[in-house]
C-alpha cells in the first residue's frame, strides 16, 4: 500500500514523460548552438569582478527581458531581480552569479579574456578573467528562462530568477537581502542554484543531500595589554602570553568539543604583536578562519572562540574593560545545506528525465564556503544547490593516469566545456523547475 501510495506519489511530483524529456533536450541543443553557445562566448571574453559587474549586469537584464520576464535592476548593487507570474503556485527562485577573478587567463581557449578593470577595493587595474565559471551559471539562466516561456503551459507559479552580484567576495547575497529583495519581490518556496565544477565529469549532476558546502568565519581576536619594560614582566600584562594561550586552548574546540562525527576547521593563519626584543607589547593580534557544515557546529565554534579568548584574559588577571575582543567578520558565511528530501525528489526528478547515468557522487574533500544561504538561512527556505561537472571525461581519466592535472578553480587554467555544462545546466534547471511547479 505504501509503495503503491509513494510510487503514485512521484508521478505525481515530476510529471516529466520520456518523450517530454528528450524534447527538451533536443531543444536546449538546439538553443546552445543558434544562441547560448555564443552568449557564453561573449560573457566568457568578457569577465567583470565582484561588484563592478556593470555590463554583465546590462546584458543580462536585456536577455531575461526579450525572454519575457519583468526585470528589476540595481537590486543591492548590481544584482537583478527577474519575475514570470504564471498563475497560482510556488514561487521558485533560481540563482546565478556572475562576477569573474582578478585572474590573467591562461586556459589556452579561442575565447580567453583579455579584459582589464580597475579593482573598486584597491584601485589596481588587473586582469580579469572567468575563472571559476559563473559564465557557465549566467548563461544557463538565460537558457532556462527561455524554456521556462516556451513551456508556460507545462507549469503555474512564480519564477524568480536572481542574478547575483560579487559572490566571490561571499558579500552579493547579503546585499540583495539588505536590499528587501524578499520583501520587495516575495519570499520563496523554493530556492535553487547550480555551480559548475572543474574535475568533475562534463555535464552531469550532483546533489548532496545535506551540506553542500562549508561555512567559513573570519575571526579576528585583539589581546590588550599592558606594555612595561621587557626587564620588568611583572609591571606589565603580556598580550603574547595571553594570545599564546589563546592559540593553543584554541586547539582543543575541534578535538575535544566538537563530536568526533562533526567536521570543524580553526586555523590562525597570523599572529602579530610586539616591535622590539625588550618591549612587553601592549597589544597581540590573531586572525582566524572558521569552518563548519553546519550551524551547530558553527555555534560551538565560534563561541568557543570567545569563551576562551575572554577567559584567556581573566585568567592574566586583565581588568573587565580590557578583556580580549573577538570581531566575527562580515565576509563570513553559514554552511549551505541542502534539505535532504527535495533534494532527493530533484535528484529523482532529474534520473527520470535525463537518465540515471546523468547523476555522480560529487568526492567533498574541501571546505570551501559559498554565500547562497544568505538567501535561505533567514527566514529559512528550503533550498538545494546542485554541482554539475565541467571536465571531459578524457582529461579526467588522462589526470588519473598520470597525465596533465586538470586545473582548479581560480586557477589561470582553469577551463569548463562549455557546451555539456550550459546543456546540462539548462536541463537540470528546467527539471527542478517542473518538478516543483510542473501542472
Ligand atoms: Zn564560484
Amino acid at each position: 500500500m505504501q509503495a503503491r501510495f509513494l510510487a503514485l506519489f512521484s508521478a505525481l511530483l515530476f510529471c516529466i514523460s520520456p518523450a517530454l524529456a528528450s524534447e527538451l533536450a533536443d531543444s536546449v541543443k538546439q538553443d546552445y548552438d543558434a544562441y547560448l553557445g555564443d552568449l557564453w562566448d561573449h560573457f566568457h571574453r568578457n569577465p567583470e569582478l565582484s561588484l563592478v559587474e556593470f555590463k554583465t549586469a546590462k546584458r543580462m537584464a536585456a536577455e531575461l527581458r526579450a525572454a519575457g520576464f519583468t526585470v528589476t535592476e540595481g537590486v543591492g548593487g548590481t544584482g537583478l531581480v527577474a519575475m514570470l507570474k504564471n498563475g497560482s503556485g510556488p514561487l521558485v527562485m533560481m540563482r546565478a552569479d556572475m562576477d569573474g577573478l582578478p585572474v590573467e587567463e591562461k586556459s589556452g581557449l579561442p575565447n580567453s579574456s583579455v579584459a582589464t578593470q580597475e579593482d573598486p577595493i584597491t584601485g589596481n587595474v588587473v586582469p580579469v578573467m572567468h575563472a571559476c565559471g559563473h559564465d557557465v551559471h549566467i548563461t544557463s539562466l538565460v537558457g532556462s528562462a527561455r524554456q521556462m516561456v516556451a513551456r508556460k503551459d507545462a507549469w503555474s507559479g512564480t519564477l524568480m530568477l536572481v542574478v547575483q552580484p560579487a559572490e566571490e567576495r561571499v558579500i552579493g547575497a547579503r546585499a540583495m537581502r539588505d536590499d528587501n529583495i524578499w520583501e520587495r519581490f516575495g519570499t520563496p518556496d523554493y530556492a535553487l542554484a547550480f555551480h559548475v565544477g572543474a574535475g568533475s565529469p562534463a555535464g552531469k549532476i550532483d546533489a548532496p543531500e545535506g551540506p553542500a558546502y562549508a561555512g567559513a568565519d573570519t575571526v579576528d581576536i585583539i589581546v590588550h595589554g599592558i606594555g612595561a619594560h621587557g626587564a620588568s614582566p611583572h609591571r606589565g600584562k603580556d598580550p603574547i602570553v595571553i594570545a599564546s594561550q589563546i592559540v593553543v586552548a584554541l586547539q582543543t574546540l575541534v578535538s575535544r568539543e566538537l563530536s568526533p562525527r562533526a567536521p570543524g576547521v580553526v586555523t590562525v593563519g597570523s599572529f602579530h604583536a610586539g616591535t622590539k626584543h625588550n618591549i612587553i607589547s601592549d597589544r597581540a593580534h590573531l586572525q582566524l578562519t572558521v569552518r563548519n557544515t553546519n550551524l551547530e557546529t558553527r555555534a560551538i565554534l565560534l563561541s568557543g572562540i570567545e569563551r576562551i579568548a575572554i577567559n584567556a584574559g581573566r585568567m592574566a588577571g586583565l581588568p573587565e574593560d580590557m578583556l580580549p575582543e573577538v570581531i566575527i567578520s562580515e565576509e563570513s558565511v553559514p554552511p549551505t545545506i541542502n534539505d535532504a528530501v527535495l533534494a532527493k525528489r530533484l535528484k529523482m526528478a532529474w534520473a527520470e528525465a535525463m537518465g540515471e547515468d546523468a547523476l555522480f557522487d560529487e568526492p567533498q574533500d574541501g571546505m570551501v564556503a559559498e554565500d547562497f544561504p544568505y538567501f535561505t538561512v533567514d527566514p529559512a527556505i528550503s533550498s538545494v544547490y546542485w554541482g554539475i561537472g565541467g571536465t571531459p571525461q578524457e582529461d579526467l581519466d588522462a589526470e588519473a593516469a598520470g597525465g596533465p592535472m586538470v586545473a582548479s578553480h581560480h586557477s589561470p587554467l582553469f577551463k569548463i566545456a562549455a557546451e555539456p555544462s550550459v546543456r546540462a545546466g539548462v536541463e537540470s534547471t528546467v527539471v527542478a523547475l517542473l518538478a516543483l511547479m510542473g501542472d
